[in-house]
């Protein structure tokens, strides 16, 4: 099968985890979900785990540097070879422009972003019926300030490079992976 690496964009609550973790596993790309490594750092107490704390429990986006150091050690490894599906990186602007650099100078350009379109009131829904503990009302609100705020300027840019496949992230699972197969499956590299 051809290389698959992905980045899935979205605002907290459009899916991109679950489907993340279902892609992987289908396809044997690891899932690389900085959110969960930043939780499983800051349960741990390293020193990563400090640093990323306040900003985790505060619904507020980690300094790119910490953020960077986290997910440019993980693509290193040796699993992320074959392909990888990232959710939740990049987040911002300079964490892209940081992402093309380095896989363009291994010559492994990302092969599709996908973008999970969700409305505002389902999406507040979803976040609020999962609860997580960085899920409470306030911290949820500003997720989705910070995400409109510095996340959202990454879907002109894709789609400026033609990296871009909107897909419709509402219904079930299973419509959704649909739609998502649909969106890669015709056009992987
Ligand atoms: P998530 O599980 O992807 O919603 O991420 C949970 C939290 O982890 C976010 O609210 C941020 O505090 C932090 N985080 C995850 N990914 C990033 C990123 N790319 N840049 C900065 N902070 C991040």
């Amino acid at each position: 099968m051809s290389a698959l690496r992905l980045v899935f964009l979205g605002a907290p609550g459009a899916g991109k985890g679950t489907q993340a973790a279902d892609l992987a596993k289908g396809r044997r790309v690891p899932h690389l979900s900085t959110g969960e490594m930043m939780r499983a750092a800051a349960a741990a107490g390293t020193s990563v785990g400090l640093a990323v704390k306040p900003y985790l429990d505060a619904g507020k986006l980690a300094p790119d540097d910490v953020t960077w150091g986290v997910i440019a050690a993980r693509l290193d490894e040796k699993d992320c070879a074959p392909g990888f599906i990232l959710d939740g990186f990049p987040r911002t602007l300079p964490q892209g422009e940081r992402l093309a650099e380095k896989l363009a100078a291994s010559r492994t350009p990302l092969t599709h972003v996908v973008y999970f379109e969700v409305p505002q009131d389902e999406l507040m829904r979803r976040l609020m019926s999962r609860g997580r503990a960085d899920d409470t009302p306030d911290v949820v609100r500003e997720r989705l300030r910070n995400y409109e705020k510095l996340t959202a300027p990454l879907i002109a840019w894709y789609r400026g490079q033609h990296l871009l496949r909107s897909i419709d992230g509402t219904g079930s699972p299973a419509d959704v992976h649909a739609r998502l197969v649909g969106a890669i499956g015709g056009t992987a590299k």
